[in-house]
């Protein structure tokens, strides 16, 4: 068998270690997971009671459409039902725009380090990637437009960008869509809008009636809680959406996860205590990175990545002991920092104190 050239060297998705792994491995009870940005306060307690009663209706394929949780996303977003494309995750999305756009002799610009899933599955099409390193935690607008060609057919920003946590402002954005070419697609990955609470942050829905090249993914997987199902979706003009329709697949959500996300989105109330738990628990990191001089990018979303200085395997490693699974930047090209989720604020306060023993332990053989 002759695999796509292209897949050469691609490796599958490594997700953070295993909870039931790292309890038998270590001989722990208790071990919490702070590696992929979940939200710890599980979801609305609606979901559960919308997803039973959907229980009867499982051999019926569910309505690919997605009409009645579209009608609930357009309702909350004010768009119209045109703009939207529901998919298997905020993943599946990214998958979808690159099937559309992106093929051999076409290249895309993104940041590093951002989101994998955008070079992976621009590199599965087999389009080149040009990738612009990250400044100070932010996307280097500036130099992406530099990167554009006559052959780019995608650009991804990411903001709040995963794994910096550093947001793209109202002002850099729009000056930044001004300037890109009406032809090339701007990808606006929103996955953690819902945590922000910066008064600059981009109003992206109210500039998208001004800019028919721009799709925002939103996702039901962060604040609403409910990653196990998977829903995601994108927010565009009506043709950028009815070019990409064809490239979804026929059932790509769930009857279960449609009916989840319809009464997760109902609960905003939900929404704005995990916002303001949030923002509690990412002060807490910095009074942290303060305290030890530690440098820490001001974050937007549920995640704060801390530079450690030392190899983060070390720091992710202690962490491990003490039944804390968070994400080494080492995977992620930041091989001295260390990516945690907000937690609860009971978890974010035993990780602090885990962590401050480590360095004070640190610091004092190194005097
Ligand atoms: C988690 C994440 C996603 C993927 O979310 P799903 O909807 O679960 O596929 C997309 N973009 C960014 C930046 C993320 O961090």
């Amino acid at each position: 068998m002759i695999p796509k050239r292209q897949l050469k060297g691609l490796t599958p998705y490594k997700p953070g270690k295993p909870i039931e792994e790292v309890k038998k491995e270590l001989g722990l009870k208790e071990v919490i997971k702070l590696a992929s940005n979940e939200n710890p306060y599980g979801s609305s307690k609606s979901v559960k009671d919308a997803i039973k009663k959907e229980l009867s209706e499982l051999h019926i394929y569910p309505d690919g459409y997605a009409a009645s949780l579209r009608d609930a996303v357009a309702t909350h977003l004010n768009v119209d039902q045109k703009q939207l494309v529901f998919g298997n995750g905020s993943d599946e999305v990214v998958q979808m725009i690159c099937r559309t756009y992106l093929e051999k002799g076409t290249n895309t610009v993104m940041a590093t380090p951002t989101f994998p899933q955008y070079r992976h599955n621009a590199v599965i099409e087999d389009a080149e990637v040009r990738e612009i390193p990250l400044h100070a935690g932010k996307h280097q607008l500036e130099k992406m437009l530099d990167a554009i060609d006559e052959e780019t057919r995608v650009v991804w920003v990411c903001s709040p960008n995963n794994p910096t946590g550093e947001h793209v402002t109202e002002m850099e954005l729009i000056e930044f869509l001004n300037r890109v070419p009406e032809d090339v697609l701007v990808v606006l990955d929103e996955a953690y809008k819902e945590y922000v609470t910066a008064s600059d942050f981009h109003d992206s829905l109210k500039a998208l009636p001004n800019y028919r090249n721009l799709i925002i993914l939103r996702t039901f997987s962060k604040a609403y809680g409910i990653a196990a199902l998977r829903v995601g979706y994108g927010v565009a003009s009506p043709e950028v959406i009815e070019t990409i329709e064809p490239s979804r697949e026929p059932f790509n959500t769930s009857r279960v996860a449609q009916a989840a996300a319809i009464a997760a989105l109902d609960d905003q109330q939900f929404i704005d205590t995990c916002r303001e738990e949030n923002e509690k628990g990412r002060e807490l990191y910095y009074e942290f990175c303060r305290e030890f001089d530690l440098t820490v990018y001001p974050s937007q979303g549920n995640f704060v990545l801390i530079d450690f200085d030392i190899p983060s395997d070390e720091v992710f490693e202690h962490l491990l002991k003490k039944g804390y699974i968070v994400r080494s930047g080492s995977a992620l090209g930041l091989p001295t920092s260390l990516r945690i989720t907000v937690g609860s604020q009971k978890q974010n306060q035993e990780i602090i104190s885990h962590l401050t023993q480590f360095v004070e332990e640190r610091r004092n053989l190194n005097s």
